[in-house]
């Protein structure tokens, strides 16, 4: 049973959101596409452990703290007699370990994910700990890309390569488990510590007179300016959405970019550049949000 379900990092909602719109500094543009591959091997993820059988929970990107320190955990898997913890990497290419440091096949060293995970589990430990929870943890860091190798891999250790994980599965499936309370009062004790909000966010600062205004396209993120009564079509990537569904996503991405300020059919008008006629927009928010105040001073929320 999912108990928690991955969703998309407030962090690369934002950069998704601001790239078409602006010039990315290049730190930001560099965080985007670490968080997008990191993403995008985490869904791989969860495609690949929808194999699992077996009766446990699974709670997907937490966020933890022990004694002031952040940890993060990408999936946690309780069973009956065993906690998994897993962190897990989209990297491709050639790699080894080179003693304590992990090194690409050019020999340049990267941060090494064995100690991430060995941090994280140590955290885990400790919490679970003084949460009263005394079920053995087993680490695994698994290397979802089927492009990256791991040359002189180490007989023994928590490393998952893309061509073990059948049978890392096939013996995953042939434990069995049957979960009782206590299984569900850690599940929810993990969840009730869990942080929504994320404070490593590291976006740079932007505001609403220097980001590009119009409706930008939910396939390919480039602007979209061909569209009749009804639809809107890309001219970049020939997909075509309708203007109420346009007009929605434009808004909600408003709404992340600039949480705090009302939205206003007003607002809207200029952060679509005009594309929308009022009146569209005004349907649009009274389809989808409350109205609050009257007149002039309507807004939605
Ligand atoms: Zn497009």
């Amino acid at each position: 049973m999912i108990l928690k379900e991955r969703t998309k990092p407030e962090e690369l909602q934002l950069l998704q959101a601001l790239q078409p719109r602006m010039e990315l500094e290049e730190k930001d543009a560099q965080n985007l596409r670490t968080l997008e591959k990191g993403y995008e091997g985490e869904v791989q993820f969860d495609h690949w452990f929808k194999g699992y059988q077996v009766e446990s929970i699974i709670i997907n990107d937490l966020l933890l703290e022990v004694n002031g320190t952040l940890f993060q955990i990408d999936s946690f898997v309780i069973t009956q007699d065993r906690l998994h913890l897993f962190e897990v990497k989209n990297l491709e290419g050639d790699y080894y370990l080179d003693g304590d440091k992990f090194k690409t096949a050019a020999g340049k060293e990267i941060k090494n994910p064995l100690h991430q995970l060995s941090r994280a589990e140590s955290l885990l430990k400790q919490l679970l700990k003084e949460l009263g929870f005394y079920i053995p943890l087993d680490p695994h860091l698994v290397f979802i890309n089927p492009e990256f190798a791991l040359l002189q891999a180490p007989l023994k250790s928590p490393i998952i390569l893309p061509n073990q994980m059948n049978r890392f599965m096939k013996n995953m499936n042939r434990v069995s488990s049957k979960l009782n309370t206590k299984h569900t009062k850690l599940a929810e004790a993990l969840l009730s510590l869990h942080i929504k909000k994320s404070p490593y966010s590291r976006v740079s600062s932007y505001d609403f007179s220097m980001l590009r205004k119009g409706v930008v396209c939910g396939e390919c993120g480039e602007l979209m300016e061909s569209y009749n009564r009804y639809n809107f079509y890309c001219s970049h990537c020939n997909s075509k959405e309708t203007i109420d569904s346009a007009a929605l996503r434009t808004i909600l991405i408003y709404q992340l970019l600039f949480p705090d300020q009302k939205v206003t059919t007003s607002i809207i008008y200029e952060w679509v550049n005009g594309i929308f006629s009022p009146k569209t927009i005004r349907r649009v928010l009274k389809h989808n949000f409350l109205v609050q105040g009257e007149g002039s001073s309507t807004f939605y929320e």
